[in-house]
């Protein structure tokens, strides 16, 4: 067996993350928050490409739950590791910073930079001992760019790109390779609200992307062909920022 841990597998982009990993031969292990129902969804998605998984509900930005839940799947699967982990899971909460309260710079980094330790120091381990791993962040190009509005998500994508490529250059002799995707207006529940008629506007391609966009770029760098990419930062944005 070969296993994947998706982070915010229940929804968007994780969602579909976990049903390309799935094509390619992983158990997934469908990490959510909260929506039991929606990660059950992706699991049944899952069945029906003919591979299986599990839901794991914890809270990466929780050090001792997030803990707890790997420790536990990890005694239960002696004999196994999981060999692909992508930190897909985010939140955003956007405001000028003149008018930013602390709770929401707080959630957005510890979702995202907490929730990045979190889960990837106790499975690095493993990958280290078998020599062989994928890690693979979802950024954003809020994270290469800044945007207005998003000060305490811009910082969160900024350091997870900068950490990606900080463990990059630590673990790239052990061939885990690491790095971060990032998508520029993809259409997913993060989006809901937003005015998308006059924000295609502004994309060189005239659309937002799909979560199965993302998927795709995500099931490559999964795959044993990317082993030579790492530490890098690949956007997907239909020509919005380069
Ligand atoms: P989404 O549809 O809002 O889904 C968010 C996912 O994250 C859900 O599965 C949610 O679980 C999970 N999650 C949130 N907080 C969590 C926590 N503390 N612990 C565990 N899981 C948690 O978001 P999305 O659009 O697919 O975004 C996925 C990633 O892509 C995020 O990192 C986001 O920042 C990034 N991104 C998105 C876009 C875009 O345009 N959509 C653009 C650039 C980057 P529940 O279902 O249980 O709530």
């Amino acid at each position: 067996m070969k296993y994947a841990l998706v982070t915010g597998g229940s929804r968007g982009i994780g969602r579909a993350v976990c049903i390309k990993l799935a094509q390619m031969g992983y158990q997934v292990i469908i990490n959510y928050a909260s929506n039991t129902e929606e990660a059950e969804k992706t699991l049944e998605m899952i069945k029906s490409a003919g591979q299986n998984g599990e839901t794991l509900q914890f809270d990466i930005s929780n050090g001792k739950q997030t803990r707890e839940a790997i420790d536990t799947w990890m005694q239960a699967h002696p004999d196994d590791y999981i060999e692909i982990l992508v930190n897909n899971a985010g939140i955003r909460h956007d405001n000028i910073l003149a008018l930013m309260p602390e709770e929401d710079w707080d959630s957005v980094l510890s979702i995202t930079l907490k929730g990045f330790y979190n889960v990837t120091q106790p499975i690095l381990q493993p990958m280290i001992r078998h020599k062989y791993g994928r890690i693979i962040n979802m950024a954003s190009v809020s994270g290469l760019k800044g945007l207005p509005g998003q000060c305490n998500y811009s910082a969160a994508k900024g350091g997870i790109i900068a950490a990606s490529k900080a463990l990059a250059q630590e673990v790239a002799r052990k061939n885990i390779t690491v790095n971060a995707v990032a998508p520029g207006f993809i259409k997913t529940d993060m989006v809901k609200g937003l005015d998308e008629d006059s924000l295609k506007k502004t994309i060189p391609a005239n659309r937002f992307g799909t979560p199965e966009e993302v998927a795709e770029l995500v099931g490559f760098l999964a795959s044993p062909a990317a082993g030579y990419i790492t530490g890098e930062v690949i956007s997907i944005n239909g020509g919005l920022y380069t």
